[in-house]
């Protein structure tokens, strides 16, 4: 029976990287894998399509379809037996449904990668959802600097720690993120007050 699958990380935690290595096994083993990915940016207009994706260790062409949302008729015309779906928090819980249906509806494994929580310390919404309705759930382990597990995002803009603000989104200007255990992020938190 297919399974609807969760695997989570930090942000640079080897979510993607994962993503693809899993990808090429299934199609080195005869498999149709397709890679979906939320399209954040709406300039390019709401046709849903066809771009790069891409690891931070991994090197190589790989194509993913970037979509608005995720509905059963969404990937009509497309042959594929294996859903890869990266960057997974940002889709919504209807979407997250929707690949619950692949999986039931159509038996195919749909496999999830995703960031857990915001900077802010706070589940993401795809990510709630996919915790609420997983079959399996698997978490991708990454350390923090001071070598306990990474489980929060300190954002910095322009080196200040933002303390309040949005969930981890398209940026502009310096932003930059470091992945880092409860702890660590609790003290920068409070150093920057
Ligand atoms: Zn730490």
């Amino acid at each position: 029976m297919a399974k609807l699958s969760f695997y989570y990380s930090v942000m640079g935690g080897g979510k993607t990287t994962s993503l693809l290595q899993t990808e090429y096994t299934y199609r080195k083993n005869g498999f149709i894998p397709l890679i979906i990915k939320p399209k954040l940016d709406d300039r390019e207009g709401a046709q849903n399509g066809w771009g790069p994706i891409q690891s931070r260790i991994l090197t190589g062409k790989h194509q993913a379809l970037y979509v608005d949302s995720i509905t059963p008729e969404t990937l009509n015309g497309i042959n594929f037996n294996i859903l890869l779906v990266d960057e997974v928090q940002f889709f919504k819980p209807q979407d997250i449904e929707a690949l619950s249906k692949i999986v039931d509806e159509k038996n195919i494994p749909v496999l999830c990668y995703g960031l857990k929580t915001d900077a802010n310390g706070n589940l993401f919404e795809g990510t709630t959802k996919l915790l609420a309705i997983a079959d399996e759930i698997t978490e991708i382990v990454h350390p923090c600097k001071c070598g306990e597990k990474a489980t929060h995002h300190i954002r910095r803009i322009d080196g200040q720690v933002d303390t309040g603000g949005q969930s981890i989104s398209v940026e502009k200007g310096n932003v930059t993120y470091e992945s880092v255990c409860r702890k660590c992020w609790k003290l920068a938190q409070e150093m920057s007050r």
